[in-house]
């Protein structure tokens, strides 16, 4: 049996193959394998430690030397361990490939859904299946519409008037002009946080303004789709200065809906939420079913009849 109290405390940073990075506490950097019989306790998923997990491990000092201090997941590993435990998940984001789950990362505490309010314009589809996955995954979302520079604001204020009436934060921000970048820095500070949004948002930008050490590559929108662009899904987690850390999640940034049942989706949307339970069936689809309470309050005008109409996009696209 391990003894627990030889286990060093730290957080997978990525996972490449059978091997894993993980960020002791302390600061140091581990090359960690996992045990056997941890292994075989996940069956179901592809990955057993994924980036954001919080893992137990027993350090083997390689040639003498304990480890030294890191703090990047491409810096040089010096130490190994073995992982031993890996601390029960919130906030778990998932992909679904020919029928099987795998979870991509771990223990996300925030998700930026970002969109640009020009080159790219908004599309409010897109927020809104950003919003359901993270009500789904029960992480707390915040709305930035980035590039706010290339606009006037005065025409976003009735989109960001809907969703902040929906109780969602919504955060304008430039990645050029530093506006909302310091409060971001503060938000980010302390939490795990997941970024989402289409090519060409300005993810990496916003992050290197956060962090100008970060240097992410800033992607020209021209060759935004070409093919020959080097891509990993890998995912990896990115400890800040400041403290918090992003997940960097490359080809899988624009999360999308997996799993999600057409039953559900109602539910999921804080408007049409308090409707749902006094629907005559309950799997209502809030379509063309009789008595239906969704559709009453839209026609009194309690439910917006913009949001009615999306939900019935999103529903209509992808999911019926
Ligand atoms: P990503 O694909 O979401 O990571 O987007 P990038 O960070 O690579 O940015 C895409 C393009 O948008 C680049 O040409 C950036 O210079 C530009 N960009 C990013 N943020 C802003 C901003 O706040 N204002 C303006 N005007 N351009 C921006
Ligand atoms: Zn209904």
């Amino acid at each position: 049996r391990v003894d627990e109290s030889q286990l060093t405390h730290g957080r997978v940073l990525s996972v490449h193959g059978l091997q894993s990075k993980v960020l002791a506490d302390d600061g140091r950097l581990y090359a960690c394998a996992v045990r056997q019989v941890l292994k075989s306790l996940a069956t179901d998923q592809r990955g057993v430690v994924v980036a954001g997990d919080r893992v137990w491990f027993r350090t083997e000092a390689r040639d003498g030397d304990g480890g030294q201090t890191a703090r990047r997941a491409d810096e040089v590993v010096t130490a190994d361990g073995m992982i031993e435990r890996i601390e029960p998940r919130h906030g778990i984001i998932c992909r679904t490939s020919r029928g099987k789950q795998h979870v991509i990362v771990a223990n996300v505490d925030a998700m930026l859904i970002i969109a640009s309010a020009a080159e790219p314009g908004i599309k409010p589809v897109l927020i809104d299946r950003m919003l359901l996955t993270a009500a789904q995954c029960e992480i707390e979302p915040v709305v930035v519409i980035n590039k706010i520079d290339l606009v006037d604001p005065v025409h976003l204020q009735s989109l960001v008037g809907v969703y902040a009436s929906l109780g969602y934060r919504v955060l304008p921000t430039s990645a050029t002009t530093g506006q909302n970048i310091e409060y971001l820095k503060a938000f980010l500070s302390n939490r795990q946080t997941a970024l989402a949004g289409q090519s060409g948002v300005g993810k990496s930008s916003l992050l290197n303004a956060i962090e100008p050490g970060l240097a992410l590559a800033v992607s020209s929108v021209s060759t935004e789709n070409s093919k020959g662009r080097h891509t990993t899904t890998a995912a990896k987690l990115i400890p800040l200065e400041e403290g918090g850390a992003v997940f960097d999640t490359p080809g899988i940034r624009q999360f999308q809906l997996w799993d999600i049942q057409a039953t559900e989706v109602a539910g999921l949307m804080p408007d049409l939420r308090p409707y749902v339970s006094g629907c005559r069936y309950p799997n209502c689809l809030h379509l063309h079913e009789d008595d239906c309470a969704v559709k009453d309050a839209v026609a009194d005008g309690r439910i917006d009849a913009r949001r009615y109409d999306a939900y019935c996009h999103l529903l209509e696209d992808d999911l019926l």
